[in-house]
């Protein structure tokens, strides 16, 4: 017969004590934290007191940003265009049209928030709940002097709780690599050439910007994506679940139709087939495209890579340099 025993449990993630009644035959990995809704079961999560973003940066996003860069003015101009108003403008939406998730309002995603911002070291931003999405995209982070994030409702109802931590941990990557003033001009850029912001006054202030600043722009964002994937698997700590939600993310659900296994399979091939030449070539048929994070299959692949990378630029080794709770 089984006998039920009172046990307490630090969640590894939160750190919130949890008061359980186990039967002998329960496992702690089917259990949730009462606060974060995460497993019980993970022994141990590293998190990093500072950790420098460049010790994780994707290698084409630090070319693509330093292309960036090398145009004269290039932040000034941004600066301008986004300005306060623009910032404003995105936030006054987010506030009329979202829920802002606190400790008393969607309490498991301010959880979840927290765990991301003490694993990178950082300050917890703002995260709104929204009731739709932004012309196709689910998870967004924006504004240059005050970033906060965004996640659609429709993403929320698809992933589960492991796969909501890699999204966050995504969104504050391009935080905490200081993407944002190009990611924000990128993504008002995506509105405005898409159907999101086209008749908008900003969208005559974005053609001001040269074809050459449009498309470094636009290859940049694309590959920015693959150091966010980084950070998300530094905060989960296991790439099934960052791959999942990729999948997930990109192709609705993941059910017996969409099996993961085969699909990193198809990464494998694709990484074998494909060099990052032919891709940069065809970034440019997608430059008008809505897609926010685009290729998943590819990002899947490079995020392989950098697990199975042995080498002090890899995974393993900068996981270690997290400390033990
Ligand atoms: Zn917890
Ligand atoms: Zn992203």
């Amino acid at each position: 017969m089984s006998q039920e025993l009172r046990q307490r449990h630090h969640c590894a993630y939160c750190r919130k004590l949890n008061t359980l009644w186990l039967k002998t035959e329960d496992s702690l990995s089917a259990l949730q934290c009462k606060r974060c809704r995460l497993s019980l079961g993970l022994q141990q999560h590293r998190k990093w007191k500072t950790l420098d973003p460049a010790a994780y940066v994707h290698p084409l996003d630090r070319q693509a940003l330093q292309a960036l860069r090398k145009i004269p003015g290039i932040d000034h101009i941004l600066r301008k265009l986004l300005g306060l108003t623009t910032e404003r403008m995105y936030r006054v939406f987010c506030q009329a049209s979202s829920i802002q998730v606190s400790a008393r309002q969607y309490a498991h995603l301010d959880a979840k928030l927290d765990i991301v911002a003490h694993t990178l070291g950082l300050p917890k931003p703002e995260l709104f709940v929204s009731m739709g999405d932004f012309g196709g995209i689910e998870a967004m982070t924006m504004g240059v002097e005050n970033p906060f994030i965004v996640v659609s409702v429709g993403l929320l109802e698809r992933l589960d709780d492991a796969e909501m931590l890699a999204v966050l941990a995504h969104e504050m990557g391009h935080i905490h690599c200081q993407h944002l003033l190009y990611k924000t001009a990128a993504d008002t850029l995506l509105f405005v050439l898409g159907a999101v912001m086209a008749r908008t006054p900003l969208s005559a202030i974005v053609q001001t910007l040269g074809w050459p600043v449009q498309l470094a722009l636009l290859t940049w964002r694309h590959k920015a994506e693959l150091s966010c994937d980084r950070a998300s698997l530094l905060v989960v700590q296991d790439p099934d679940v960052v791959m999942r939600a990729l999948a997930k993310a990109a192709g609705g659900s993941l059910n017996d139709e969409l099996n993961l296994a085969a699909f990193i399979e198809q990464a494998r091939n694709f990484e074998r087939a494909y060099v990052a030449d032919f891709l940069d070539k065809a970034w440019t048929l997608l430059l008008a495209s809505r897609s926010s994070h685009p290729f998943p299959v590819w990002r899947i692949s490079e995020l392989l890579k950098w697990r199975e990378d042995t080498g002090p630029q890899g995974y393993a080794a900068l996981l270690q340099s997290g400390l033990e709770p």
